[in-house]
């Protein structure tokens, strides 16, 4: 039984990993002429960054549990555009762009490579997850982006700790590890929160998966950190 069980998760991830190559990535860098598009090119690279859009989406679907493409959203093919502009970076769902500032990789202090990488995580988690029909609230979807750019192991070390923030839905790094919390309480939690995502929203969500009220919930887990 065991064996076969293994047997299944392994068929299942081969697929997924299949069905991720099938989707068209595509990365640009159109600041290569200012600093940070040249370390961009000379730290990290367009090869680089299509890799990456890859194995995050294989990375994402396992988390999401969305093993079969009637689950996911319809996306034929994602792009990557390097450019100057102010930020970070952000997600285009419409298009399914994500577009990334040269001036940020120019002035990152540390690791580039590994800091784009967890960046990406995150953008890639917007493409793929869904949004409620505009009913989610902002700090949920962006907790839920950084939730699996956590999982994937790209947190970086200026993000809080666990049980550090002042409200569930502060989104980012808080709600990441806020959700970390309730995926604890209830493996493959954050899964169900983004299935049920694809229609709409209701605070109730919690109480249907976890029992609690999402209030309740933010009060154990800021207790059970001494916060
Ligand atoms: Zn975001």
């Amino acid at each position: 039984m065991a064996r076969l069980v293994l047997l299944l998760w392994y068929l299942g991830t081969l697929a997924a990993f299949r069905q991720a190559s099938a989707v068209e990535y595509t990365a640009l860098n159109n600041a290569s002429s200012t600093a940070g598009g040249a370390r961009f090119d000379g730290e990290i690279g367009t090869e680089y960054t299509k890799k990456v859009m890859n194995s995050s989406t294989v990375c994402i679907w396992q988390i999401f549990q969305e093993l079969t493409s009637e689950d996911r959203r319809d996306v034929q093919a994602v792009s990557v555009f390097i450019e100057s502009m102010e930020g970070v970076a952000y997600a285009l769902i419409d298009t399914n762009e994500i577009h990334v500032s040269s001036e940020y990789i120019g002035n990152y202090s540390g690791d580039v490579k590994n800091e784009i990488t967890g960046v990406l995580y995150h953008e890639m988690t917007h493409i793929w997850q869904w949004f409620a029909n505009q009913e989610a609230p902002t700090g949920l979807t962006e907790g839920i982006a950084d939730f699996v750019r956590l999982k994937a192991g790209y947190a970086p070390s200026h993000w809080v700790k666990p049980g550090q923030g002042n409200r569930w839905d502060q989104g980012y790094d808080v709600t990441a590890h806020f959700l970390d919390y309730c995926d604890g309480l209830l493996s493959g939690f954050v899964a169900d929160m983004n299935k049920k995502m694809k229609t709409g929203y209701s605070p109730q969500y919690f109480v249907e998966l976890l029992g609690k009220t999402v209030d309740q919930l933010w009060s154990d887990y800021k207790a059970k950190y001494g916060n």
